[in-house]
């Protein structure tokens, strides 16, 4: 069976990308279990980032890898945090992690009605053959919603507990972990992914 690496470091996602690949006839297996840490994301895009993500595991394992680079768009704040979404409140020395960023995300909305206060997920999910792919598989999903000005919900990871999502009536956070990763910005990156690689579209 065919073993592909998941060039991620973040447990939450890792979980949900293993969910929705669970069936299918591949093993995935992800970076820590060989040792690889976090590459450094310098890229200015998310498709650039998760090239450099999927690169750097295929490259030190020698195996194919696939790399999921995600954010949050919020257009009241010019498209921040977008690429940097997992170090927003970091890189505005206000703390670190998933409680920090929303934190900050609600602060600097504090005077956004709700009208203005649309926002996107995006993810960008690469697949490399081996580190020297000249042609790697891209696919691309996004998310529509709108920022809450309270969390909502338990479920889910990073900004979930403040993106609502008009189709369900409720935040990220408040979704049945099955509906999200059948709705959300990575399931609809990963449904293509599955229908562009053949390997990958076989169920166990
Ligand atoms: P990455 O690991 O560098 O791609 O950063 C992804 C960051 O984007 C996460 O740490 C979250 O802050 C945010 N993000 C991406 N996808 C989701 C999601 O499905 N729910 C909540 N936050 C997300």
């Amino acid at each position: 069976m065919t073993t592909i690496v998941l060039a991620s470091g973040n447990r939450k996602k890792l979980d949900e990308l293993q969910r929705i690949l669970a069936a299918k006839a591949v093993n995935f297996v992800p970076q820590s279990t060989f040792d690889v840490r976090d590459a450094d994301e310098t890229g200015l895009s998310f498709v650039e980032n998760a090239l450099i993500k999927a690169r750097h595991a295929s490259a030190l394992t020698q195996l194919p890898a696939l790399a999921d680079d995600s954010g949050i768009e919020v257009d009241a704040l010019e498209g921040e945090p977008g690429i940097y979404s997992a170090r927003f409140a970091a890189m505005h020395g206000k703390g670190n992690g998933d409680d920090a960023n929303n934190a900050l995300l609600l602060d600097l909305l504090k005077h956004t009605p709700e009208a203005q206060r649309r926002a996107r997920y995006h993810c960008a999910i690469v697949l490399l053959r081996h580190a020297r792919d000249p042609m790697p598989l891209i696919c691309l999903g996004s998310w529509e919603g709108s920022i809450l000005t309270t969390p909502r919900g338990a479920q889910g990871f990073g900004y979930d507990p403040l993106f609502y999502v008009p189709t369900h009536h409720c935040s990220a956070a408040e979704l049945a972990p099955e509906i999200k990763n059948a709705i959300s910005h990575r399931a609809i990156a990963l449904r293509q992914l599955l229908q562009q690689w053949p390997h990958l579209s076989g169920d166990k």
